[in-house]
């Protein structure tokens, strides 16, 4: 991918947030993967509307140097703590929507109870500890959590949702939105009936693979 096409595709994606209310103004963070050095985020406190896509931000995620008009997102940090450790995804989207983060603020973690949560999300969804944004502490808290999914809600303030490519990490923000309603509707009628943890696994493991194979066709 050319740097030009990237930085298209974040900005539109970041556009797409606003539109589909999984982010308000601009307080939520969009990154694609370049490459083995290079990622493209968003820049710190623009409103996206009124950006225009050569003004994304490349960021070198193992050095934080960056080559950009204005300073990539100050949450930077955490989506290159995600391209370190997952060379399988290639697109993190940062939200703070608000089933989700409802979720997140009552530090629930939530099991595996929709089917197509398990296939996209993985076996559960977990929270973070509280650590205060922008710090190594939370990108560290964050991939911890994030091993072996494709969702995790950070305690006392969003969610990050990733995939392969930008379209797989929407389709997780989206899931994971309509998961953390489905969870506190279920709670006021006495609490959700759990999808067994092998079968939740199975899956996740089954949308990789059949995943894995639609990409290679
Ligand atoms: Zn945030």
């Amino acid at each position: 991918m050319k740097p030009g096409e990237a930085k298209d595709m974040v900005l539109e994606a970041g556009k797409r947030l606003l539109k589909e209310g999984l982010v308000t103004r601009s307080w939520g963070n969009v990154s694609l993967r370049l490459d083995k050095r290079w990622m493209v985020v968003t820049p710190s406190g623009k409103r996206y509307e009124e950006l225009l896509p050569e003004q994304m931000v490349l960021v070198d995620y193992h050095t934080m140097e960056y080559e950009g008009v204005f300073k990539p997102t100050s949450e930077a940090s955490m989506h290159a703590a995600i391209f370190r450790a997952r060379p399988e995804i290639g697109a993190v989207i940062h939200t703070h929507q608000v089933y989700a983060t409802t979720v997140a603020v009552a530090g629930k973690e939530v099991p595996a109870i929709v089917d197509d949560q398990a296939q996209i999300l993985g076996p559960s969804i977990k929270v973070t500890r509280y650590q205060r944004s922008n710090s190594d502490e939370l990108a560290g808290e964050v991939v911890a959590n994030l091993a072996g999914r494709n969702a995790v809600l950070i305690a006392n303030h969003g969610a990050v949702c990733v995939g392969r490519n930008m379209d797989e990490a929407f389709v997780a923000a989206q899931i994971l939105e309509k998961t953390c309603q489905v969870f506190m509707g279920a709670a006021m009628l006495g609490g959700a009936q759990l999808i067994n943890a092998e079968e939740a696994s199975r899956l996740h493991q089954e949308y990789l693979t059949d995943y894995s194979r639609r990409a290679e066709e």
